[in-house]
């Protein structure tokens, strides 16, 4: 399908409709109905038992951790927890699923009717967006086509992770909601722990069901399901390509069909796997082997003391405690680890009797952000420490350097590591707020530059800042601006 300009000529007619199913493999260590271990990439077939295999006459046995973990997700995406819910079998013939069905949860989810907020643009408030449930359900095997000459065989060490599906309504009306909508809900999951949130290695894999119809219109439109999606910016590219594709068969009088299509990220396009089937197509009944699931008020209540500090609560507490912006408590809390690095920072500054908070918070965003970006390293990774940065930002706040001195020190501190305190002594890089000594740099500054002078004189103002930028150099950045602009007006004026 070719997607040149001319497609998107009518799209501001049409609304997007998307609705997400997210499969979050949780982070137990052991699987969800023996007691076989998760562990990432062992040697194949080496994590198995007989229920892993299916073998006839063996039982599954939950994982009362996995339990938990459903229940501590439902919790933080506001949703209800049934005390009541059950598990159903789903029934189909895949190589990866010697059972020949899935146990899975249909009529009645661990969780229902949950929303989480998502800012997509920052001038506008939180937009709301529905979850319709949360269901319990384990993973199959991996059916493997290299390695083996001439054969394709089944890796079984993934059947019985437990896996959390977690289904959305259709309210995103754009790639991009859909993305925010993915970052949260990310979030979320690895703040509680649940999950490790890794798209490229599947563990928290996303579907994307797409629709578009006239603004305007009340029904939703036909939807396709886009498959193989594994990185957030592979959802968006997919969403608006599929959203493309869809208005240019409406828009020549052809029919939407709903199917499961492919998305190839090398490609930049999806292709038609399969005919969309329908619940019945499985014929889900209760599976008989485990009792329904019963859950006690005080086992809720349990699990929602435990639950840490979630990324929109702890936003709020940045920006009172901190008074930071909505916009940096936001890049903060990105991450757990992000937050916790920050407040450590800020906590150090205090304590070394020199607290700047949002000074620390834009050198965590900003210059360690983009530096960290740089060597693609995550904040956990950062070869400078919190005491570093904390110094650094004291010092800044305490006269000690300027800002630009500053980021000299913070380069030397990436990579070679050290002291900021004993850098600075070192290489002499205190900044001078002796006036005596910048007096005598203005003076010298005005006498080089006679015809600025006059031109300030004159009444252009604009000189002020060349003649601030020498007396800056010819103290090697390390004079105190404020005092050198002071000093500076000071003569410039009296001498009128
Ligand atoms: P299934 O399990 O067969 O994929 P569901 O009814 O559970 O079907 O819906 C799956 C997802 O599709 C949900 O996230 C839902 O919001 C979304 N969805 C349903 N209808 C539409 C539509 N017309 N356009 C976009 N998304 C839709
Ligand atoms: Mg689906
Ligand atoms: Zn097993």
């Amino acid at each position: 399908m070719s997607q040149d300009m001319s497609s998107f000529a009518g799209t501001d007619r049409y609304e997007i409709v998307v609705g997400l199913e997210v499969h979050a493999q949780m982070r137990t260590q052991s699987k969800i109905f023996c007691g076989c271990p998760t562990r990432f990439g062992a040697a194949a077939n080496t994590q198995i038992c007989p229920v892993c295999a299916a073998f006839p006459g063996v039982l599954p046995v939950l994982n009362r951790e996995v339990v938990n973990m459903a229940i501590k997700t439902g919790l933080a995406i506001h949703g209800q927890v049934r005390l009541l819910s059950e598990f159903s079998r789903k029934n189909y013939f895949y190589p990866d699923l010697p059972a020949g069905y899935q146990i899975s949860q249909y009529e009645l989810p661990i969780v229902e009717h949950g929303h989480l907020l998502i800012t997509p643009t920052a001038d506008l408030p939180p937009k709301r967006i529905g979850i319709t449930r949360i269901h319990i359900e384990v993973d199959a095997g991996k059916s493997m086509h290299e390695g083996i000459q001439g054969a394709s065989w089944v890796d079984l060490n993934r059947t019985g992770t437990p896996l959390m599906e977690i289904v959305s309504e259709p309210d995103l009306r754009s790639a991009l909601e859909a993305g925010e909508y993915l970052k949260k809900l990310r979030a979320i999951v690895r703040y509680l722990g649940v999950c490790d949130g890794n798209m490229e290695e599947g563990s928290f894999r996303c579907d994307a069901n797409v629709s578009v119809r006239l603004r305007g219109e009340s029904r939703l439109g036909t939807r396709c399901e886009l498959k193989n999606l594994n990185s957030i910016r592979n959802v968006m590219r997919a969403i608006d390509y599929e959203a493309v594709r869809q208005i240019d068969l409406i828009e020549s009088g052809e029919r939407v069909i709903q199917e499961s299509r492919l998305w190839n990220a090398d490609l930049n396009s999806s292709r038609s796997m399969r005919g969309k089937e329908d619940a019945h197509d499985y014929r889900y009944f209760p599976e008989p082997d485990l009792p329904p699931l019963r859950i006690s008020a005080a086992r809720i209540e349990s699990v929602a003391a435990s639950m840490p500090e979630l990324p929109d609560a702890k936003a709020t507490r940045l920006q009172t405690e901190y008074q930071l912006s909505e916009y940096d408590a936001g890049v903060l809390t990105a991450s757990q680890a992000l937050a916790d690095y920050f407040e450590a920072v800020a906590r150090y500054t205090a304590e070394l009797g020199h607290p700047n908070p949002k000074m620390a918070a834009n050198w965590v965003i900003g210059e360690l952000g983009g530096r960290l970006n740089k060597d693609n390293l995550e904040i956990q990774q950062s070869p400078i420490s919190v005491q570093q940065l904390g110094k650094l930002v004291a010092m800044i706040q305490q006269g000690v350097i300027s800002g630009k001195i500053a980021k000299e020190i913070f380069e030397t501190l990436f990579t070679d590591g050290g002291d900021p305190q004993h850098i600075v002594e070192q290489k002499g890089l205190q900044q001078v707020t002796d006036s005596a000594a910048i007096e005598e740099a203005v003076e010298q500054v005005l006498a080089t530059y006679p015809e600025d002078v006059a031109q300030y004189r004159a009444g252009k103002g604009k000189v002020l800042g060349f003649l601030v930028g020498q007396i800056m150099k010819a103290t090697q950045g390390k004079a105190n601006p404020a005092l050198v602009n002071q000093l500076l007006r000071a003569k410039l004026d009296k001498r009128l």
